[in-house]
Order: C-alpha cells, then sequence, then structure tokens
C-alpha cells in the first residue's frame, strides 16, 4: 500500500512539473492563437463584478521625483461604477491618465493631508482633465487642521488663487465648470466617523500621528468589503482599533534609518526621526499588521528598489508574516469575498484621454467672459503666419462646415 501511494505521489509530482506550461499560465496550444493568462492587468478590457473592489497603486513613492514611482495616490473602482481618488501625490496623474479611465468617473479626490507627496498632482488633475473631458468641478474631502489655514478648504482655496492666470485663460476658451472645486471638510480629530456615504460605499476617516495635526487615513466599505487606505503616520491606536480585519489593509512603512542615511542623505539623527517618529519603520509596519490580521497587507511609500525592497522586508518579517505586497506603480489588486488576486498593469506610455457619456458643456458665450489678451500683444500678430495657415485652415473649415 505504501509502494502504491508513493508511486502516485511521484506520478503527480511528474505530472505537475512536466507540466510546467500550465502552473505558468496555461499552454499556448496554436502559433496563430490567443494566449491564456498573462497576470496582468491591461486597463479597460474587464468589466468590474458587483460585488469587487479594483484598488490600483497610481503612485507609491516618495517627494522627491522618480519617474520609476510617483508620490501616494490610490485609485479605488468600486463594482457600483464609482471611483475614488485617495491621495493624488506629485507625479502620480501620469499613472492615473494612462488608465485611460473618461475623467467624469475621476471627479472624487479624498486627501489624507496636504503635504505634496499627497496632493502636489492636483493641478494635473485639475487643470488637465479641465481640457480633457471632464464636464463638472471636481469634489475634494480633506481634513481640518488644527487652524483654518492648516485645513483642506484653505489650502483648495489658495490653490485656485495661485492658479488664477492659468483658470482666468481657460476661461476664455472653456467652460469654467469643470474648473471649479468643492471641498468637503471634515474634522481631522473625528474617529471612525462617515465623511462619504452614496449608493452603498461608505467612507470613514481616522485621525493620524504624522508631523502635525491633520493628517488622516480612511476606511472604504462597500459590499461587505474593508479597504484601509492609510496615510503617513506613525501605528496609532485608531489605525489598530478600527482596520482590524481588513481585506486590504495599506499602511506606510518607510525606509529603514540605515538606507534613509546612505541613498537619502539623511543625517542619522534625522534618519532615525523620520523612519521611526514621523512615519512607520518595517517592524513597527509589521507589528500593525500582525495586530490587526487583515486578508492582505500592503506597504508603500518608498523607493522600491533591489536594496530597499529586502531591507524592508526582512524588517517586516521580524513581526509579522501574514500575506504581504510591498507596493510599486501600477500593482492592482482586485479585492471580492472569494479572492484578493494582485496583477501588474500593463499600459500605454502615450494614452489620450477618453471621452465618457457626458456630453462637454459648451464654451461661454462671446462677451461674457473677459479677453485675457490685451490690444498691445494682439498688435504684435505676424500677418506672414496668417498667410502661411489660411490655406490649410481653408481646408478643415469645409470639411467641418464651419463659417
Ligand atoms: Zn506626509
Ligand atoms: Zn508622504
Amino acid at each position: 500500500m505504501k509502494i502504491l501511494i508513493w508511486l502516485f505521489t511521484s506520478l503527480v509530482c511528474v505530472f505537475l512539473l512536466s507540466g510546467n506550461a500550465i502552473a505558468a499560465g496555461g499552454a499556448v496550444k496554436s502559433p496563430t492563437g490567443t494566449a491564456p493568462d498573462r497576470y496582468v492587468y491591461y486597463p479597460g478590457t474587464e468589466e468590474l463584478k458587483k460585488d469587487e473592489i479594483r484598488l490600483i497603486a497610481c503612485g507609491t513613492g516618495l517627494p522627491a521625483a522618480r519617474r520609476d514611482q510617483a508620490a501616494t495616490c490610490f485609485l479605488a473602482e468600486v463594482g457600483n461604477g464609482d471611483k475614488f481618488l485617495f491621495d493624488i501625490g506629485t507625479g502620480s496623474m501620469v499613472n492615473v491618465a494612462a488608465l485611460m479611465i473618461p475623467y467624469d468617473f475621476l471627479n472624487k479626490v479624498f486627501l489624507t493631508h496636504l503635504h505634496t507627496d499627497h496632493w502636489g498632482d492636483l493641478a494635473t488633475l485639475w487643470a488637465g482633465g479641465w481640457t480633457a473631458g471632464r464636464t463638472g468641478p471636481l469634489r475634494i474631502w480633506g481634513p481640518t487642521g488644527e487652524t483654518k489655514e492648516m485645513g483642506t478648504a484653505y489650502a483648495v482655496d489658495h490653490f485656485l488663487k495661485a492658479f488664477t492666470w492659468d483658470a482666468k485663460t481657460r476661461n476664455f476658451v472653456l467652460s469654467p465648470k469643470p474648473g471649479e472645486i468643492t471641498v468637503k471638510e471634515f474634522d481631522y480629530k473625528a474617529e471612525n466617523a462617515v465623511v462619504y456615504q452614496e449608493n452603498d460605499v461608505t467612507i470613514k476617516t481616522l485621525p493620524a500621528i504624522h508631523a502635525g495635526d491633520g493628517p488622516v487615513s480612511f476606511i472604504l466599505e462597500y459590499a461587505g468589503l474593508k479597504v484601509i487606505i492609510g496615510g503617513d503616520t506613525f501605528p496609532n491606536k485608531w489605525y489598530i482599533k478600527y482596520a482590524a480585519n481588513a481585506d486590504l489593509a495599506i499602511h506606510e512603512t518607510f525606509l529603514t534609518p540605515p538606507d534613509l542615511v546612505k541613498f537619502y542623505g539623511q543625517s542619522p539623527g534625522q534618519a532615525l526621526g523620520v523612519g521611526t517618529q514621523i512615519h512607520t519603520s518595517p517592524q513597527a509596519f509589521g507589528k500593525v499588521m500582525s495586530t490587526i490580521k487583515p486578508r492582505h497587507a500592503v506597504g508603500y511609500h518608498f523607493f522600491n528598489e533591489q536594496a530597499t525592497h529586502d531591507n524592508i522586508l526582512m524588517g517586516v518579517r521580524e513581526t509579522y508574516s501574514g500575506p504581504l505586497s510591498l507596493a510599486v506603480d501600477n500593482m492592482v489588486w482586485n479585492i471580492s469575498k472569494e479572492a484578493i488576486v494582485e496583477r501588474m498593469i500593463v499600459s500605454p506610455d502615450q494614452a489620450w484621454s477618453v471621452a465618457g457619456p457626458n456630453k462637454p458643456p459648451s464654451p461661454p458665450a462671446k462677451g461674457t467672459v473677459p479677453d485675457p489678451l490685451s490690444d498691445f500683444i494682439k498688435a504684435g500678430h505676424w500677418d506672414l503666419a496668417d498667410k502661411a495657415q489660411a490655406e490649410m485652415i481653408k481646408e478643415f473649415k469645409t470639411k467641418y462646415k464651419m463659417k
């Protein structure tokens, strides 16, 4: 009998080994046929199921720029059709745009705090989306601060003031509506408080401990699923209490203090302060995760390369042995009751914006918005340029039946 079991086991092993192509994603059966599972997600090619959340890391890096990794941004796509941007850090819009999602679906932004690596690319979403198909205002949710000047409403109000020239020159040729931003500010001290509740989606806020008063983390609940989007923080009691049993728990894990010295040029004192007090060390991240026990843990907020990755992983594994991703940009998780599937996104470097279902708003009627060009500047018009393009313009006007 023992021999029979051994023989059977050996045969199964041989079958599995020889069937290696199946384990690697199925067999290619014909040189002209399609490939089986590629373990990647091609944006826009997969219908999101009603009871599913697709979460995309559009930025996982740091305030300093790196082509390979933008600063913090997570896009949550929910089975009911709603999409939510959690932070919009510097550089992240190139990854968001490569998903080729109509800008009208990208109009809800939740900010964890007001460091540039968490909202620095708002300018790109705001102005870029305005020129590329958004038909209505942007909506932003963000925390108050200890004073009015430290809150989200003040920041967005002054953001718009800083971009006065941009807005006034665009308003002349584009509808002003998509250039508007509405802000819903909520108390940064609020504990597990609902800040958004529509169409079966609930988003709650938790206080965080980071650099100054104001930062928060978010909880997204939908279809019995719970996803925690942790903002910058030292491990805190609120996250431990309310992130327990999350399906996906995102929490920052920062570069190790030795790597902050070696790669980021910080002094040892600074590295220790930044890496273990203002942010979360790998060991502390692991402790958070082994305490709250999510179905899947995600660490981010460091430049993820071989050396840093290995050092962080070793630190995390001192205190946590569960399911883990150390995020890079364009990592994606499909979350349902049945499974959490992680893949990488394959998207074009040269993506165009895609029109959505809404009709674009008309530009302002002539004479209703002040002309931003003065007579002095207009008088500098070089007539030979008009002559050079006259024929091309004539053909274009004929083609589109324009006067
Ligand atoms: Zn920060
Ligand atoms: Zn940050």
